[in-house]
């Protein structure tokens, strides 16, 4: 595939909408649709296939035209394997979502957090376009964050990386609704906002913002006219967000020194006139020396398209490391294998090639360098998923005591373990890890001494 044919799709699965993109591998968009989220009944997979279905049929495209397809969900993503772990917004609860997708469409599908996917899109064609590393904050409800370095989301080890909204800024502060106190979002978000703003109505203070308070939530629309009007009371407590908001800023900077900081959510959209000046001169006016001025301190380009753009770009990076990987799996010419092991030669989509066979299954290579197929009937029996291993299907693969075990969980790194796998595992006395496929043809072929393999390669 020549990388000016690749077309990705970018889905933005939200609380009340979800849409997806047609996105060519420059990040043009050829096409969108779609569709307003269903928060009972209809599975979210399904929901999320309708819409790429609608794509498809408005763009006149063919399902093979498609290189991967992106979603970004708004929670919690394991990265490892690509589990949406937690959701409050989506009423509907589809945990292997990602993967349901993938077995529709037979293609990769990567999955990531929203906010991070907003400040992906932003770092490769909207506001930090061209920038070696992107903060990206949104200021609504809560506050949002991402942190795109070297073009890449930075995740962090437990996928808690970029949840700035949580960085406690007030020691002992304010509660926040993740129950600890001070955060950042606690202090600077449209809730505390509201919060300060009704304090002050309670007081008997005269503002425009009365009407509004009373509302079950005061809009960032009628916030910035109050701001323009010059009310006591918003240009108060707006000026207070702007210090909490620089403050907070202050110590990404410092954490992170990131070249670019964009700007965006709805408060930052509706009241950045007022915002963006007092922010600016707040982190400019830093005490804290450092080589050259800096960051770069920008209002969000890419509005309603971002989180899907994202997406995309989340497939096609994901699409090009994997071709790497299989790219490389192979031993370095002229390196005769040390063991009794068969030779991994490389793997794709459905079909790993060993000593120069290809074989369109799932293997298992045990210590003794037996090498195998995985009978896949036995866990879809169990499971309804050839995507769960358990610790009978592990007893068999690990005979003759391997000091290395190695999982590759697929490309997407589906495959997961059942808590009695584990145990069996850790009871086994050797070093065993679970990696995505084409890591794990590398770690396997790498690995010294009594090893054994379980591979999934297809479905
Ligand atoms: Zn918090």
């Amino acid at each position: 595939m020549s990388k000016t044919e690749s077309k990705f799709i970018g889905v933005d699965v939200g609380g009340t909408k979800i849409l997806a993109l047609l996105v060519d591998d420059d990040g043009e968009v050829l096409g969108r649709s779609k569709r307003p989220t269903q928060q009972e009944g209809q599975p979210l997979a399904d929901q999320v296939a309708a819409v790429i279905d609608d794509l498809l049929a408005a763009t006149g495209t063919e399902p093979g035209e498609i290189a991967g397809i992106g979603l970004a969900v708004p929670g919690v993503v394991n990265s490892q394997t690509g589990e949406l772990v937690h959701a409050p917004n989506l009423a509907v609860d589809d945990p292997w979502i990602a993967e349901r997708i993938r077995e529709r469409y037979g293609v990769p599908v990567a999955i990531g957090n929203d906010v991070n996917l907003g400040t992906l899109a932003e770092a490769w064609h909207g506001a930090g376009q061209g920038a070696s590393s992107v903060v990206g904050i949104f200021v609504g409800t809560g506050i949002g964050g991402g942190v795109v370095i070297d073009g890449r989301v930075h995740v962090g080890a437990h996928d808690q990386g970029g949840e700035v909204g949580h960085m406690v800024i007030v020691v002992d502060g304010p509660p926040c609704g993740c129950g600890n106190l001070g955060c950042w979002e606690a202090l600077a978000s449209r809730t505390a906002i509201e919060r300060e703003v009704r304090k002050a109505v309670d007081a008997g203070r005269p503002t425009v913002l009365a009407a509004a308070a009373e509302e079950e939530h005061i809009r960032s629309g009628p916030l910035g006219k109050a701001l323009k009007a010059g009310d006591e009371v918003a240009v108060e407590v707006m000026t207070r967000v702007a210090h909490y908001l620089a403050q907070g800023l202050l110590t990404i900077k410092h954490l992170i020194d990131p070249e670019v900081i964009v700007l965006g959510g709805g408060v930052m959209e509706a009241c950045g006139d007022f915002l963006m000046p007092l922010i600016e001169a707040e982190v400019r006016a830093d005490k804290l020396r450092a080589s050259r001025e800096g960051p770069r301190l920008v209002a969000s380009q890419l509005s309603d398209d971002a989180v899907a753009l994202g997406a995309a770009v989340l497939a096609r990076s994901e699409v090009a490391e994997l071709a790497a990987a299989a790219a490389c799996a192979c031993p370095p010419a002229g390196e005769e294998p040390t063991a009794a092991y068969p030779r991994l030669d490389s793997v794709s989509f459905g079909v790993v090639v060993v000593e120069g066979e290809e074989i369109p299954n799932d293997i298992y290579i045990r210590a003794d360098g037996k090498l195998g197929k995985r009978k896949k009937k036995a866990a879809r029996k169990k499971y309804g998923t050839s995507h769960v291993v358990d610790a009978e299907e592990l007893q068999k693969v690990c005979k003759g005591q391997p000091r290395t075990v190695i999982i590759g969980a697929g490309f997407q790194g589906m495959v997961r373990l059942t808590d009695d796998a584990k145990e069996f595992l850790n009871g086994l006395g050797a070093d065993w890890q679970v990696l995505r496929t084409p890591e794990a043809v590398e770690a396997f072929n790498a690995a010294r001494g009594p090893k054994a393999l379980l591979l999934h390669v297809t479905c």
